[in-house]
């Protein structure tokens, strides 16, 4: 497997906020582990974003998801730990439709709603108000041209919700600078 740049790794983990950063220093004192280099390979490569797009996401989550406020409260009752949070900041983003520019439900492209999300969630929608006997028999869609790497399929109990979408929609027009 290709590897990603030394230089490109310790970038992103330079973009890891300073209170994760401080905790996971004292966590893993003599450096993380190798599954973080993995993880952020996954996203260089596998993904291929940028180094400043893995890091804009680590900081987007970092604010969408609300680490700050209580990071140190769920640490301290053990629910979370520093490298749990690391690998959900950096881990892919889960896409409905498998769309490999899908930001957190944003497509990159154009700053808009991932058309396959959206797509994903008004089928869903309809499914939903459709009584079972009505709905019609699935039918197998034609298998696109296999990608080199396809994200995986969102699970909804861990969805990205709508205000976090719309973090990601202004920060990814360039609406919204992050806190560093
Ligand atoms: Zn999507």
């Amino acid at each position: 497997m290709k590897r990603a740049k030394p230089g490109d790794l310790r970038a992103v983990v330079e973009a890891i906020p300073g209170p994760l950063a401080q905790l996971l220093a004292r966590d893993w004192p003599r450096g993380l582990p190798v599954a973080v280099n993995e993880l952020i390979e996954q996203g260089l490569l596998g993904e291929q974003r940028t180094v400043e797009e893995l890091a804009e996401r680590i900081g987007r989550r970092w604010v969408a998801f609300g680490y700050e406020n209580d990071l140190m409260d769920s640490l301290g009752k053990g629910v979370r730990t520093s490298l749990g949070v690391l690998e959900e900041l950096v881990s892919p983003s889960k896409c409905w439709g498998n769309n490999l520019d899908c930001e957190d439900g944003i497509d990159r492209r154009t700053g808009d709603d991932c058309p396959r999300c959206v797509e994903q969630r008004a089928e869903r929608r309809a499914d939903r108000e459709q009584p079972l006997a009505e709905r019609p028999p699935t039918v197998e869609k034609p298998t696109p041209v296999p990608a080199p790497y396809v994200p995986e399929q969102r699970d909804d109990a861990v969805g990205i919700n709508e205000e976090q979408r719309a973090l990601a929609r202004e920060v990814l027009r360039g609406r919204t600078r992050l806190p560093r």
